[in-house]
């Protein structure tokens, strides 16, 4: 596919790219300032600041391009009925990581027999928004007005504890991501899953896991 790329030059994009490239694919590469060409491309792919993302967004749909975005912290779904308007597909996942998406699952498993859990979300201190989305989508899955807590340091890249209490005992479930490697699989499968998912808003990479 002949795709476009949000962020190519941040810290994800940088990862994204050269991933993209060895699985088969065309990448054009765009960043802050510049013009959003993207007609007769294929997708888009948006990895940059929750700023910056509706505005791709809406320029990439207008100009008939469907997309897969990473960028978390912004509200997708008045962008999505635009897609659906236009017949086009607007792919959202707030975790590309697969093992992120099982340790999501697993809570929601858990939180069946455990009545009182809290997250603790753990990032790198350039992340802006807090908290994260994998967080808050846990926290949905979960219910129960889950208490979700955010470090920003240094020296952490994405990280996030599901800790659920009860009488006389804790179940923690963990996952961390070590390296920015990890989403390029969840990106390469949104693409590939892209043509058939129906028109609009899809929200997770758990709907199109097998
Ligand atoms: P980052 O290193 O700050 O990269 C963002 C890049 O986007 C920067 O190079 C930035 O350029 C660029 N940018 C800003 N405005 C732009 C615009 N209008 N058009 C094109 N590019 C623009 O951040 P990151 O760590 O790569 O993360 C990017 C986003 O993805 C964040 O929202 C993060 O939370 C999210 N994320 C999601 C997942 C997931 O699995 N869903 C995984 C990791 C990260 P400047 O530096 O010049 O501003």
């Amino acid at each position: 596919m002949k795709v476009a790329l949000f962020g190519a030059d941040g810290k994800v994009g940088r990862v994204l790219a050269p991933a993209l490239e060895r699985a088969g694919h065309e990448v054009r590469g765009f960043e802050l300032g510049d013009a959003i060409d993207v007609a007769g491309l294929d997708a888009a792919v948006d990895f940059t600041t929750p700023d910056a993302a509706p505005e791709n967004v809406r320029a990439a749909l207008e100009q008939g391009v469907s997309c897969v975005v990473g960028t978390t912290g912004w509200d997708a779904a008045p962008l999505g009925a635009l897609a659906a308007d236009r017949g086009l597909r607007l792919f959202v996942a707030p975790n590309f990581s697969v093992g992120a998406v099982l340790m999501m699952r697993f809570a929601r498993e858990a939180a069946a027999y455990f009545p009182r859990a809290e997250i603790v979300e753990l990032h790198n201190e350039a992340k802006r928004d807090a908290p994260s989305g994998t967080a808050a989508a846990t926290a949905d899955l979960i219910g129960g007005g889950t208490a979700i807590h955010s470090v920003r340091l240094p020296g952490l890249v994405a990280h996030q504890e599901v800790i659920f209490g009860a009488e006389g005992q804790l179940l923690t479930i963990r996952h961390d991501t070590t390296g920015r490697e990890s989403f390029a699989p969840g990106v390469l499968l949104a693409l590939e899953s892209l043509s058939e998912l129906p028109p609009g808003l899809t929200v997770g990479l758990d709907s199109i896991l097998a």
